[in-house]
C-alpha cells in the first residue's frame, strides 16, 4: 500500500513547526516515522499535512537538570538506549531497551515518538508512569506539562491536543537507594510486550516505600498497578506477599484477548512477572 497524499513541510526550528501544527488542525508530526509511515501506508492515518521535525536541532539532546534527565523529541531509542547519563542514572531505561524493537528500528524512532505512538504494548508508557515522568507539549502561545500516568488515555491515544508537540519528557532521577526491576515476555525479544511490568522501590527500616509499578500489554493502554503498590507498601518484601498481591492485581485486569493471545495468559504473565520485577527491585535496593 502506497499512503493517501499529503502535504509535506520541513521546518527548520520550533516557532516554524508550531506554526504549522496550528495552521493544520490534522497535521501530524514526523519524527523516526518508525510507527507513523507503516500507519500511513496501511492508511490507518491519512493526515493531510505532515511536519518533519528531522532537522530541528534544538530538540536532539539528553541533558540533566538536577535530578531530572530530560530527553527532548528528537533523541534516538539508540542514542538514549547507549548513553552513559541514562546508563547511570536511569538504569531501567537502558535495560528494557534491550526489549524494544531491532536495532535498525531503534536508530531512527524516538522516545517521544514512541510515547505519542502510545501502543498498549510498549514498554516506554509504563515505564514512563513508573519513574513518574512529565511530558511537556508545546503549542504555538504556550507549554504545558501533563504526568506520564495521565499521558495515555486508550489504545493509541494520549493527552496530547491537536496543535501540540511533545518537546520534551522530564524523568525525575530515582532517590538514592531505590531498586528497580523490569520483566517482558514478547513473542521474540524487539517484539512488542505480551505483558510487561516494571517496578521501582525503596526499602525503609525493613518495609517497602514508594513501590511503584505499570504493566504494558495488559490493557488499553500502559497501566500503574495500584493495587500492587498498595498492597505493598510499609509491608516487608516476601515472596508469599509478591505473589499474593500479584495474583490480585491480574485478576483485576482486563486484558487484550487476541488470536496470538488470550486474555487468561496475559493475566498469568503479570502474576509471574511481577513478583519477579519486585524481587529484583529489592536486590537492587538491597
Ligand atoms: C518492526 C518494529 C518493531 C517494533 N517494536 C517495538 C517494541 O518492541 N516496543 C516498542 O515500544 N515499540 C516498538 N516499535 C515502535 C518503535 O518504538 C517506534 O519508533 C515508535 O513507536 C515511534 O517513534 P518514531 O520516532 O518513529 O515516531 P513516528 O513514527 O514518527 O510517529 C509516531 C506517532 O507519534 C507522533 N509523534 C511523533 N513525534 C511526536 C512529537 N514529538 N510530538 C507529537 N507527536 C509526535 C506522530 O505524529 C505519530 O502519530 C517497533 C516498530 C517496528 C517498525
Amino acid at each position: 500500500m502506497k499512503p493517501a497524499a499529503f502535504e509535506y513541510h520541513r521546518p527548520d526550528d520550533l516557532p516554524s513547526a508550531l506554526a504549522l501544527l496550528r495552521a493544520h488542525e490534522d497535521a501530524s508530526v514526523l519524527a523516526g516515522g518508525q510507527s507513523l509511515v507503516p500507519m500511513m501506508n496501511y492508511r490507518l492515518a491519512q493526515p493531510d499535512h505532515l511536519v518533519d521535525i528531522n532537522r530541528i536541532d534544538e530538540l536532539d539532546f539528553i541533558r540533566a537538570e538536577s535530578a531530572v534527565i530530560v530527553i527532548g523529541a528528537l533523541a534516538r531509542h539508540r542514542t538514549i538506549q547507549s548513553s552513559p547519563l541514562i546508563a547511570e542514572r536511569l538504569p531501567m531505561v537502558a535495560h528494557a531497551y534491550e526489549w524494544i524493537a531491532h536495532a535498525a528500528v531503534r536508530n531512527r524512532g524516538t522516545l517521544c515518538g514512541n510515547l505519542c505512538h502510545a501502543d498498549p504494548a510498549s514498554e516506554m508508557p509504563a515505564l514512563m508512569q513508573v519513574l513518574e515522568a512529565e511530558m511537556v507539549l508545546a503549542r504555538a502561545d504556550g507549554t504545558r506539562r501533563v504526568p506520564a500516568v495521565e499521558f495515555f488515555t486508550g489504545t493509541y491515544e494520549t493527552a496530547r491536543a491537536a496543535g501540540e508537540m511533545l518537546t520534551e519528557v522530564r524523568i525525575p532521577t530515582p532517590p538514592a537507594g531505590s531498586g528497580w526491576g523490569f520483566e517482558e515476555v514478547s513473542m521474540r525479544k524487539g517484539d512488542f510486550a505480551w505483558a510487561a511490568v516494571g517496578c521501582q522501590l525503596r526499602i525503609d527500616n525493613g518495609a517497602l516505600v514508594d513501590v511503584r509499578m505499570a504493566a504494558a500489554g495488559v490493557g488499553d493502554c500502559a497501566l500503574r498497578l495500584r493495587g500492587i503498590e498498595a498492597a505493598l507498601e510499609g509491608e516487608p518484601p516476601s515472596a508469599d506477599l509478591f505473589a499474593q498481591a500479584a495474583h490480585d492485581a491480574a485478576e483485576a485486569l482486563d486484558p487484550p484477548d487476541t488470536a496470538a493471545v488470550s486474555a487468561d495468559y496475559r493475566r498469568d504473565l503479570v502474576r509471574a512477572l511481577a513478583p519477579r520485577a519486585l524481587t529484583a527491585a529489592v536486590a537492587r535496593a538491597e
